[in-house]
């Protein structure tokens, strides 16, 4: 039994809790936080850039935009140097809007693809861990995140790594374009 998006929130928006963030590890920010009020439900959802494969940036960008590409799949970079030592995008080369609309031929690829990115990117000198993500919120056309974890910065592990993505300095671009020359190698070597 599910809920519509109103009973949801009437169930919720009450009875926000207050976790213990400014004692987690990982939390990016000193000083007390207080919890926002929660939003009803909006009239209609988040309408996603390329929606329909129309105006998709992701189709339109040709295959010397990404780092690699084969008969399925495309990954790119950032379009900028990130914070974080390296994030990479996977998308199908195909339009596809959510994972469960994958053909199966497609799914099937994905699982080795995925391993090969994790490799490359964990090869890089000094990172310890991919950070592999989904949201899906922005725009349409699937895309998986890899965020690359430096090693023993273990304020960066886990899922406030996103945020400490925006609050660390650009990488400079002569580490950022050997970590993308890097990676290229790795993942054409597989
Ligand atoms: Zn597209």
């Amino acid at each position: 039994m599910g809920e519509t998006p109103e009973a949801f929130y009437a169930r919720v928006a009450g009875s926000i809790r207050r976790p213990d963030l400014e004692d987690w590890d990982t939390w990016p920010f000193d000083g007390s936080v207080e919890p926002r009020t929660l939003e009803p439900p909006a009239p209609t959802d988040v309408s996603r850039e390329g929606a329909g494969g129309v105006g998709c940036g992701a189709c339109d960008l040709p295959d010397d935009a990404f780092l690699w590409t084969d008969a399925d799949w495309r990954v790119r970079p950032t379009r900028e140097p990130a914070g974080l030592p390296m994030i990479l995008f996977l998308e199908p080369r195909m339009h596809v809007g959510e994972p469960g609309e994958l053909p199966d031929d497609l799914a099937r690829t994905f699982g080795p693809v995925v391993a090969r990115i994790d490799r490359a990117v964990s090869s890089i000198e000094g990172v310890e861990r991919v950070h592999v993500c989904r949201w899906g919120e922005g725009s349409e056309h699937l895309h998986w995140w890899f965020l690359a974890r430096p090693s023993r910065m273990l304020q960066l592990a886990s899922s406030f790594a996103e945020i400490w993505d925006d609050m660390l300095p650009p990488t400079p671009a002569d580490i950022w374009a050997s970590n993308l020359a890097h990676v290229r190698r790795a993942l054409e070597a597989g």
